[in-house]
Parts: C-alpha cells; structure tokens; sequence
C-alpha cells in the first residue's frame, strides 16, 4: 500500500492537525527515517492486516509482513540526552496508553504497524564490527549509526513502542536483539510496561549488558487503567521490578507521565527501596485530540497548567518543581528529572540513570546540556562525541519553519548542542556563567 493513501480519507482540517502533532511535539524522531525502504525479508511471520483509526477513520492497512529499519539511529534529543541512540523493535504499541505520543505518531499513517527488521540490524552488526587480522575494522564508513556502534554507545531500546508488548510473545524480535546484543557484549537499556511471559528470555538477558527502566505511574491499578488499555497490572509490574533487581539486573522505574504526585509519592515510597532510580517526567497535554481533552479536564483547568505551543499544554514550571522536591524527599534511591527545562535537577548526570549502570553502560553520550549543567568546568575536548553529520536526526520543522533541512548538508554534533545551550540557558539551571564557544549560528528560531 501506498504510503500517501493513507490519509486521504481525512480532511485537511484533520490532516493538518496531524501535522501539528508532528511539529510542535519535537519528540517524532522516527519520521525522518520512516522515508527509508527496509530491505525485503521473509521469514515466516505471521500473514495478516492491521488497521488503525483516527477520528472512526481508517487511516493505517498495513500488511504485517512487512518490515522496517532496526537500523539504530541517533535522535536529535542528544542535545539534553546522554541516552539518545534509539532502536524499535516494534512499530506501533498494542499497549494503547492513551496519553501516548508514540501511538500518536502513527496514526499519521507514513508505515503503521510493523515488525522490525532484525536480519537486516544483524548483518548491519557483523559489518559495523568486523576486523581484520590487525585489528582493523574491514569496512570504511560514513555511517553515524555504524560511528556509534563502533563506540559502543549503548542502544536505547523502547522509545517508540514497548519492546515487550503482546507482539513480542508472537514475533520474538526483542528475544533476537537480545541474542545479538549477547553475541557482541552490546549493552542496551530497555524502557518498557511490559513483564517477562516466557521463562527462555530470563536465559539470554545478562545483568552486564541488560538494563530496565520499568515504566509506572501508580502502584493502584485501578488508576494505571484510567490511562492505559491493555498493559500489566501495577502488582505484576512491582513483582518484575523487584525480580530484576534481586538477579543482578540494573533497574530503573519511569513515572512518565506523572500525572498525580498522591500516586507518584505512595509508589516511590513503595518501591525506592528495591530499584536503582526513579525518572520523573510531567504530563504533556495535547488538546488537539479529544481523548486526552476529556481525561485530562481537570488537570487543563487547574491553573497548574499552561499552553507551550498550538496544541500542548504542560504542567507550569514552579509546579513540576515543586513536585520533584516531594519525591526526592521520600525517595530511597536516586532521582532524574525527564522534564526538558528542568535536567538539571536530575541527582545524576543524566535523568534516566545510566551513568550508574556500570562499566559497559560507560559510554554513553556525555556532550550534552544536562552533562554539562553538573559539569561546569569540564573540558569538552576530553568528551567523545561523533564526528559524521548528524542531519539524518532531524525532521522537518526541527529548525522551525524557515529553515529549509534540505540546505543544511552537514550538522555538526557538538555545534548543534551548544546552539541549544545557547538558547535556553534557563533550562541549565543557572543564566550567567557558561561560555558557548562553537556557536555558528542555525537558523531561525
Ligand atoms: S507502552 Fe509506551 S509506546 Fe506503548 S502505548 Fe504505552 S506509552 Fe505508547
């Protein structure tokens, strides 16, 4: 099926709101590579279609079979995130939370749901990492992902679709990553609200290699199923999170969203104890679809919240804050903070944790915003950071909407980061004391 088919049973009013969603959420990192071909695998997955809707419409046919790119890429987050090289197993989320971008973003139709292409991030391996008798890779390559893997940055797994949703039990794809990240000793940090259903995945995850960030926003079921659809109870998850940590397993727990600081604050006081970290990120409201209009009301008439672009609302800052001071009050382990103005008041160097999860874990993306507000005096030359272009991390729009991505040929990594530091000081915790000394200038703001 055509890609361009599968919104032309929307009006222009609902196709341009769809297009608002991609351009003022800034998190749709999978748009620009959905342009990309997987290359044609077949290996007996299961023959058959899904579809999904918008607004009662269907928008997305999509034959099962078909595939797309497991290649890892490195997303424009990395301005803030030292965790930014993404890879899905999944396109789409039979979880159905209903406050998800992630779903959001695909019902805009480019390819729907599909199945990764895990023959294809296998042979994309042994060709990033295959020496020659001197200990020379074999291949030449201007690849920024092949840049990444040769560096070992760890892959962050679950950004866009939950790599252990009721797909997995069927397909495997996760189980097979988790086969190749053992056969290269590639470390990868899983996000998921997912269990473990099948004893077999317990034999393949390694504690060195392996880590968890189990995603909850309540330890109540009953209110984790005001929001999500078809995920695991809050018990089970508990249960999980608990198992992970006592075999080894570095374990984080994300309360992303957190919508309700009551639930927050009783499940860290739950749960602190047993894990490694607690992320906390605030809910985003988009007002543009109606679902979320009606469950979140309350919380758009509070005064808590206020407009940050067309379509999203966000908790206002003094608020968030005063939100994260409660929980790290009770909190028996470390804190991060997911909001985007407010990393800096993440506990660790970067607010999902990984600068603790161990050696293997160790080189993760360093030349970043939240890095740099912990580290005030650090000498950037000593911070690795790639060398390709890094203009396959945007989308359109990402430079706002008089800047043409096609002009731009090549993106300098560290340019690009400090650009950012340049425009929100704010969002580093202090205004006065950093000095920007490669900014060249992008564009518009
Ligand atoms: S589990 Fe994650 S990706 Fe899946 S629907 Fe929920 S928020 Fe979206």
């Amino acid at each position: 099926m055509e890609d361009k088919k599968m919104t032309e049973n929307l009006s222009e009013e609902e196709n341009q709101h769809l297009e608002e969603l991609l351009d003022d959420s800034g998190d749709f990192d999978a748009f620009k590579e959905e342009n990309e071909e997987p290359e044609e695998v077949s290996d007996g997955f299961v023959d058959d279609m899904f579809e999904m809707k918008y607004k009662d419409k269907v928008i997305v046919k999509q034959d099962r079979e078909k595939k797309y790119s497991m290649i890892p890429k490195l997303t424009q987050q990395f301005r803030f995130c030292g965790n930014p090289f993404r890879i899905d197993c999944y396109k789409g989320c039979d979880f159905g939370c209903k406050y998800c971008f992630a779903n959001a973003s695909n019902l805009l139709g480019r390819k729907g749901w599909q199945t990764g292409d895990i023959a294809q991030l296998e042979r994309f391996m042994a060709r990033a990492l295959e020496k020659d008798s001197e200990g020379n890779y074999v291949y030449e390559t201007n690849s920024l992902s092949m840049e990444c893997i040769r560096h070992r940055v760890p892959f962050h797994c679950g950004g866009l679709s939950d790599p252990f949703q009721d797909r997995e039990w069927e397909l495997g794809v996760t189980y097979r990553l988790l086969q190749l990240s053992r056969k290269y000793n590639y470390p990868i940090v899983f996000s998921t609200k997912g269990i473990i259903k099948d004893p077999k995945y317990w034999e393949v995850m390694d504690p060195k290699i392996h880590a968890f960030q189990l995603s909850i926003i309540s330890k109540d079921t009953e209110f984790l199923q005001k929001y999500e659809t078809n995920t695991a109870s809050a018990e089970e998850r508990l249960a999980f999170a608990r198992e992970l940590h006592s075999k080894g397993f570095w374990t984080g727990i994300r309360i992303q969203p957190c919508i309700d600081l009551q639930k927050a604050l009783e499940l860290v006081e739950d749960i602190s104890g047993d894990v490694d970290y607690i992320t906390v990120e605030h809910l985003k409201i988009d007002v543009g679809n109606p679902c979320m209009q009606v469950l979140f009301k309350e919380q758009i008439e509070s005064g808590d919240y206020k407009r940050i672009s067309t379509m999203l609302f966000e908790m206002k800052a003094e608020k968030k804050i005063r939100d994260i001071e409660a929980i790290k009050k009770v909190s028996k382990c470390k804190i991060g903070v997911g909001d985007n103005d407010l990393h800096y008041l993440s506990d660790t160097d970067c607010c999902c944790g990984i600068d603790t999860m161990g050696e293997n874990f160790d080189n993760w993306i360093k030349y970043n915003m939240t890095y740099f507000s912990h580290h005030k005096d650090v000498d950037k030359r000593c911070l690795w950071s790639p060398k390709q272009s890094c203009r396959e991390c945007f989308f359109k729009g990402s430079f706002g909407s008089k800047v043409d991505l096609n002009e731009l040929k090549d993106i300098d990594f560290r340019q690009y980061v400090e650009e950012y530091c340049r425009r929100h000081p704010d969002f580093m915790g202090r205004v006065d004391s950093y000095k920007f000394d490669l900014f060249d200038g992008f564009g518009e703001d």
